[in-house]
């Protein structure tokens, strides 16, 4: 059985239960890690057990938000622990980031409500809330703090707001609504610490990452289609050279998308057997998530992912090039 609830009704399930696990997606982002832990402060306040998972390695910029966190949790924990499971900011059922020792088939047969702002959420939960209008699921989460009557915690606040912050670009990208100005500004009210935020997500990027940032625009950037769309391919041996690693590499993708007269964007980089790819979009009626769509990748129209099996970075590219083609071309006249 799995099936819609309202946000009153997904509000109700969080203030009727009393041992809760918050989760998000793996490789977590701004939003994963902001929308998680803002809940588990949310819920604590409410005199409830909430704890997060987060099996892998947090990314640097975030790690002082995050206190102790859950690395492991054994299915037997999971059972005997929790009466209600929060998924938060999860498109897809495999890339729910529980550990080796639990999958979506056993998540889905307990007590699962999944939380989340991506079209197409496949996570099939007994109980899922999806708003894809939501510039991000940190914002869902401030909507549901709000329908609980209850009061925000000023450090749920400042978690929050990093999770809006980061997953609109700091209210650039187009998913930044009315709503989400007025939501991140309840935030600041609710005591949202916005400077120690920008602080260390904006502020405090690693020289060694900046001399990565600056080898790659200097020697691996593409352009094609009159400049309008930009790409680059990341060598492992840059990775290597700059002791960089993907997991702090959220918003290198603007790099690309800053430049002058771009309009589609995409980095393109080595994970284990694959490719990954990211793209973005700078304009509504170019977008880039139905061509992530069509190569079994996914995401938003404007900022998509892709993981491609294919034998090197080439052949991405040139896959990748065709259908940016396709997008860009100029609609012939009748
Ligand atoms: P990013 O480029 O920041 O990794 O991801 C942008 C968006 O695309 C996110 O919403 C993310 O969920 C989605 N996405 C990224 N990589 C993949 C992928 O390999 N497969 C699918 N289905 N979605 C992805
Ligand atoms: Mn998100």
């Amino acid at each position: 059985m799995s099936k819609s609830v309202s946000l009153e009704e997904a509000a109700g399930f969080l203030l009727r239960h009393q041992r809760i696990l918050v989760l998000a997606h793996q490789k977590p982002d701004g939003d994963a890690l902001g929308s998680v832990l803002g809940m588990r402060s949310f819920l604590r306040n409410l005199g409830k057990q909430a704890d997060a998972l987060f099996p892998s390695p947090l990314p640097e910029r975030y790690r002082s938000f995050a206190g102790p966190v859950l690395t492991a949790l054994s299915r037997q924990e999971a059972e005997r622990n929790y009466d209600l499971i929060v998924l938060l900011d999860c498109a897809n059922a495999e890339r729910i980031a529980c550990g080796p020792a639990l999958d979506a088939d056993f998540l889905r047969s307990r007590n699962l409500l999944n939380i989340d702002h991506h079209v197409g959420n496949n996570v099939g939960a007994p109980y899922n809330y999806i708003d894809s209008t939501a510039s991000a699921a940190s914002e869902i989460a401030v909507e549901l703090a709000q329908a609980t009557g209850k009061a925000i915690p000023a450090e749920a606040a400042t978690l929050w707001y990093l999770g809006i912050l980061t997953d609109t670009g700091s209210f650039r990208f187009t998913n930044t609504t009315g709503k989400t100005l007025r939501l991140a500004a309840d935030l600041l009210d609710a005591g949202a610490d916005s400077e120690r935020v920008v602080n260390a997500v904006y502020f405090s990027k690693p020289r060694r990452q900046q001399q990565f940032e600056a080898e790659l625009l200097q020697s691996c950037v593409k352009t094609a289609l009159d400049g309008r769309y930009a790409y680059a391919s990341i060598p492992p041996e840059l990775f290597a050279k700059y002791n960089f690693d993907m997991r702090d590499g959220e918003g290198l993708i603007d790099l690309l998308r800053e430049i002058d007269g771009t309009v589609v964007a995409a980095l393109i980089y080595r994970k284990n057997d694959s490719y990954k790819v990211s793209m973005r979009s700078k304009l509504r009626e170019f977008p880039v998530g139905p061509i992530a769509r069509s190569l079994g990748g996914g995401g938003h129209d404007m900022a998509a992912g892709i993981t491609l099996a294919l034998p090197d970075a080439a052949a991405v590219e040139a896959v990748l090039l065709d259908k940016v083609t396709g997008l860009l071309r100029p609609v012939p006249e009748p």
